[in-house]
């Protein structure tokens, strides 16, 4: 099989993405989107993270530079992740590069000329690179001999001031079209909303693309949350039960939090780093290249963390504390699964949660509209949160997607048994009241004195303010902390009660009449015990390895020792060589030839003509 000489490859889409990705199939809309950017349409993609997207301007890149077109240029924000791209393509047998800051002088001008030549696919460069003069005369040179084949602008809603990302070089990217109208262009993006994608519309001048909007739906990750109540061993269980040895994110909302969680992790035997924007900026690089490059590590971090990593195989994301509405955490937990295999995004989430997101939004400088604007998508979030019933027919409805139960969220794998909390939640409410008309003390007190006095506990605060006299005193002993917990919890997300100051004391906003009055019923979902077992999976085995027997585990193990040699060799993460799911199935079918070999996803050409003989001398070792 000798496929690299160009003058007898194929340019059609599908035979590219076989011979050089080594994959049968397009994914949902990209069959499409190639096909119209091939024939110099200009598009805009919007698919999840995860979805596919790379292979939505890589493959008409190869297919346009085959058909004599030039060279695509990629238009990337993340200067820290071009290396691997690039690594990747290369592995793959494309002839790619990037211009960035990272290189020396030397190695720049190498670049430049290789660009000059004509023999370059794909060059990557960030957005203030690509509009200096320098790198503009160098494109006009291209685009006079027909030599520049297409403009991909990945993270497209860089260029809105509506997205949390926004970047002020994005907006030079307009000039692109006007000074080299004839090149197609594809913007990319995961972020959906309206409003960003207007403006990606418009400010890239992308308003006769096609537009292309794929499911946001990522079914095969499995979506939990849980009430907190001891979350660090909540966590812990989770990632002992249903993820040992896994590579996962663990979000926490302060940088002094996840210094302890990473300290907590290590010591309990789960190899974990810390990465937070108070650290250095090269220990962050350094804690961020260990976890793209080494198996297992847990990555235990704030929202500084994760634009742009690409690690597929990311099991889960775990989030320790709500994040600040649902755009961020589909955003956060979309990192998990990239594979496509099964994969966890995790939650626990209690009444300090809501406390402190409603707080923030209160105390924040920002105008009321605004601040309206965020306490509507946080309220989202909280619904989002009590929800009894799919948890992904609500967040696809949030993205404006019709959905039925998925039957792979928490909610549909073990329906929660609910109750009627109406009569608890006034019973609550009218202690809160009691409290500001009793003589003689504050008038508000906080969850923990309340639980403790409407379930009858005499404690010295009790005492102390008389509580014993009030005539809530003791009217809630039948339900548990927990289940009062939950009350309260839910009172704060519907607004029927306020947090306020230092120690968050309860206080019952107007709305709280109507509570009780009667007029608002109120269901809580049966707070769960502690459950002992419970995990969905039997084996205690890393997911990928999951349908593999033991003499094919043994053969996984060795194809990723040898995986690791190699990735070290080449200075690149071990998933760039191959992903797990690739050496899974080499391990599980154990192909005799090369030819067999070479009907496995992810083996395209190139790694085939690499790295096949050294894999099946592996299995024959692991065999023998
Ligand atoms: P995105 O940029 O949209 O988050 P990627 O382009 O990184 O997603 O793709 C996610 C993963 O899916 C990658 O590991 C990629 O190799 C894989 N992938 C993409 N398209 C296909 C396909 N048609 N068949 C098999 N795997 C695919
Ligand atoms: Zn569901």
């Amino acid at each position: 099989m000798n496929l690299t000489a160009t003058a007898d490859v194929s340019a059609a889409p599908r035979d590219i993405l076989r011979e050089v990705f080594g994959y049968g199939a397009f994914r949902g809309h990209q069959a499409e989107v190639v096909d119209h950017v091939c024939a110099g349409g200009d598009a805009l993609v919007l698919m999840p993270t995860g979805g596919g997207k790379s292979l939505c301007y890589q493959i008409p890149a190869i297919a346009r530079h085959r058909a004599g077109h030039g060279v695509a240029i990629v238009v990337s924000p993340l200067i820290a992740l071009m290396h691997d791209q690039v690594g990747a393509l290369e592995e793959a047998g494309v002839n790619a590069a990037f211009l960035n800051s990272t290189l020396d002088s030397h190695q720049a001008q190498a670049v430049e000329a290789e660009l000059r030549s004509g023999r370059l696919t794909l060059l990557y460069a960030a957005p203030e690179r690509v509009l200096t003069p320098r790198f503009l005369g160098m494109m006009d040179a291209l685009d006079e001999r027909g030599h520049l084949s297409l403009f991909a602008i990945d993270e497209a809603h860089c260029v809105s001031q509506w997205g949390h990302d926004f970047r002020e070089e994005y907006l030079g990217l307009s000039a692109l079209h006007e000074r080299y109208p004839r090149v197609p262009r594809i913007a990319l993006t995961a972020t959906a909303d309206a409003h960003t994608r207007a403006d990606i519309v418009t400010r890239l001048a992308l308003e006769d693309a096609r537009l292309f909007v794929s499911s946001f739906d990522r079914p095969n990750i499995r979506y939990t949350i849980v009430e907190k109540d001891s979350p660090r061993e909540q966590m812990l269980r989770f990632l002992r039960d249903e993820h040992p040895g896994d590579a996962g994110i663990v979000y926490c909302g302060s940088r002094s939090k996840v210094d302890e969680t990473a300290t907590a992790l290590s010591a309990a035997g789960i190899p974990a780093l810390p990465y937070h924007a108070g650290l250095d900026a090269a220990v962050r690089r350094e804690h961020q290249d260990r976890f793209l490059r080494e198996d297992g590590l847990v990555m235990v971090a704030t929202i500084a963390f994760g634009m742009g990593i690409d690690k597929p195989d990311v099991r889960f994301v775990a989030h320790l504390d709500l994040p600040k509405n649902i755009e961020a955490y589909y955003q956060e937990t979309g990192r998990a699964g990239r594979d496509g295999q099964p994969a966890d995004a995790w939650m626990a989430y209690g009444l300090a949660d809501v406390v402190n997101q409603r707080r923030m939004i209160d105390e924040s400088p920002a105008e009321e509209a605004f601040k309206r604007v965020q306490r509507g998508k946080l309220d989202a979030l909280l619904a989002l949160a009590e929800a009894h019933d799919c948890r992904r027919v609500r967040l696809l409805d949030y993205f404006g997607e019709a959905s039925q139960p998925c039957g792979n969220c928490d909610n549909c794998v073990q329906p929660p048994e609910t109750w009627d909390a109406t009569e608890a939640a006034r019973k609550a409410l009218s202690c809160i009241w009691r409290f500001a008309q009793h003589p003689g003390g504050p008038s508000r007190f906080g969850a923990v004195h309340l639980i403790d006095v409407l379930r009858g506990k005499v404690t010295d605060k009790v005492t102390q303010f008389g509580h014993r006299d009030l005539t809530t005193f003791g009217i809630g002993a039948d339900l548990s902390e927990a289940q009062w917990r939950g009350v309260i919890r839910q009172l704060v997300a519907l607004g029927h009660v306020r947090a306020e100051g230092e120690f968050n004391t309860l206080e019952l906003t107007e709305s709280a009449r109507s509570v009780l009055r009667g007029e608002v019923s109120i269901t809580l979902r049966r707070p769960t015990e502690k459950k002992r077992g419970g995990s969905r999976r039997e084996s205690k085995a890393p997911a990928a390895a999951l349908a593999l027997d033991d003499e094919a585990q043994t053969r996984f193990a060795a194809l990723k020792a040898w995986r690791g040699t190699v990735a070290k060799a080449h200075g690149l993460p071990a998933y760039v060589v191959f992903h797990d799911a690739t050496l899974a199935e080499v391990a599980r079918t154990v192909p005799q030839s090369l030819d067999a070999l070479a009907r496995i996803g992810g083996v395209g050409a190139a790694k085939l003509e690499r790295y096949g003989p050294d894999l099946l001398r592996v299995l024959d070792e692991g065999v023998a």
